[in-house]
């Protein structure tokens, strides 16, 4: 009876250390402390007007009703002509599955894909879910981990090290969450170079943060010839569109792994929410008015990404790059390991540190252990500049009391 009743498969998936940290901060913040709550993953815009009266109107108009599994047709139109136009992919409709949010799309490629014991080769530092989707389908996660060094990127030479007969996928995200990586058109080349001769290799190529990047511009490693019928690409609206809450993510994959996954959700979700698709469509066809929105979300970000690696470089031991794309930093603070905080604690490790700066600083961050990366920590800059500065001016006060 009780606890003890839950599947074994449940049992041994992980908290999403993500959700579990933005929750503890929310807590926190409810028994009226002052958390200033940089863990969570996402724009701290509301989603743009027009989309807004989009999703008003498509109730209005009577889009209550259930929706065809894979998207209605002219969303699924308007995303393939957004990745044939800015993306380069060569796509039609019958590519597309649109899903409730990315996270259900990635979920729903690997099981489509994997099979027990299947390895899936996942570069670090990761996004948290990855590895907890691919042990979900029984896969086995393969780390091949880049450094701060080389900005988060290991090379197309450490992933074909990595590759052994049971090799059926390779996931990363681009720019990447935690650490802003972006991969450039050369290194995609690079990469594709070695996927290209193992054609039974899958690549799972998470362009969720593509808007959001300082270098002027995205490359999407579906759009290179040599990999063209190996790459799913996933995206979806949560991030550049500011609109986490809609849950609108979807993949563009070929026709016979978009089928696959279609009949997952046919069995489980169905179509996502009518009215949100109805928005998507606007946000993706009004091109002047998105064009604007995010416009004006980057050059928010922009600025925010270098006042907090200005704030950061100003405490010793915290060791940073500059991130691409996204809006997160993920510095090294393995310096103040072993050292004692105030009450006597030992800060072993990243999450140890993560939790006594929520609970001393009152700053939540999330922990590099969750990405893959235990030097270090994630901080979110999707935050006001009043609070980037405070949460800064706080995590320096509390990391000078380490002795
Ligand atoms: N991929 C990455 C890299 C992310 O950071 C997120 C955000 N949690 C997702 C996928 C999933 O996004 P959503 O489900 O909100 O579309
Ligand atoms: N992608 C976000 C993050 O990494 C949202 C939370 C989640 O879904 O994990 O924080």
């Amino acid at each position: 009876m009780g606890a003890e009743a839950i599947s074994d498969r449940i049992k041994a998936m992980a908290e999403s250390a993500t959700i579990a940290m933005a929750q503890a901060a929310r807590e926190l913040a409810s028994q009226g402390v002052n958390v200033i709550n940089l863990s969570v993953g996402e724009p701290d815009f509301t989603t743009p007007e027009y989309i807004k009266e989009a999703a008003k109107k498509a109730c209005d108009d009577g889009y209550t009703f259930y929706t065809p599994v894979p998207g209605y047709v002219e969303l699924k139109e308007a995303i393939a002509k957004k990745l044939k136009k800015e993306n380069g992919i060569e796509c039609g409709p019958n590519n597309i599955v649109v899903s409730t949010g990315a996270k259900q799309s990635i979920a729903n490629v690997v099981l489509s894909l994997i099979n027990p014991g299947d390895e899936v080769i996942i570069l670090a530092p990761y996004w948290v879910s990855y590895e907890d989707i691919v042990k979900f389908a029984e896969g086995k996660p393969v780390i091949v981990s880049g450094s701060i060094e080389n900005d988060f990127k290991p090379s197309a030479a450490d992933i074909a090290a990595a590759i052994t007969p049971k090799t059926k996928a390779i996931m990363f995200s681009s720019p990447s969450n935690p650490a802003g990586a972006m991969f450039s058109k050369e290194e995609l080349e690079e990469i594709a170079a070695v996927v290209s001769q193992h054609k039974g290799v899958y690549i799972l190529s998470d362009e969720i943060y593509e808007y959001i990047n300082y270098v002027g511009g995205h490359e999407s490693i579906g759009a290179i010839e040599s990999v063209k019928d190996q790459v799913v690409t996933i995206n979806g609206f949560s991030k550049g569109f500011a609109m986490t809450g809609w849950r609108v993510g979807y993949i563009c994959a070929p026709e016979w792994l978009a089928k696959a996954t279609q009949k997952i959700q046919g069995q489980t979700t169905s179509g996502t929410c009518s009215i949100a698709q109805r928005a998507c469509i606007e946000a993706l066809e009004n091109e002047s008015e998105l064009k604007k929105a995010t416009a004006e979300m980057g050059e928010a970000f922009l600025r925010r990404r270098d006042l907090i690696i200005g704030l950061l470089n100003e405490i010793p031991g915290v060791k940073t790059n500059v991130p691409q794309g996204a809006f997160y930093i993920f510095p090294d603070v393995s310096a103040y390991f072993g050292k004692t905080a105030p009450d006597g604690s030992t800060i072993a490790n990243a999450s140890d540190l993560s939790l006594y700066l929520l609970n001393s600083a009152h700053v939540s961050t999330v922990t590099g252990d969750a990405f893959g990366a235990p030097q270090n920590i994630r901080i979110s800059f999707a935050a006001s500049d009043e609070n980037i500065k405070e949460a800064v001016a706080r995590i320096a006060e509390w990391l000078g009391k380490l002795s």
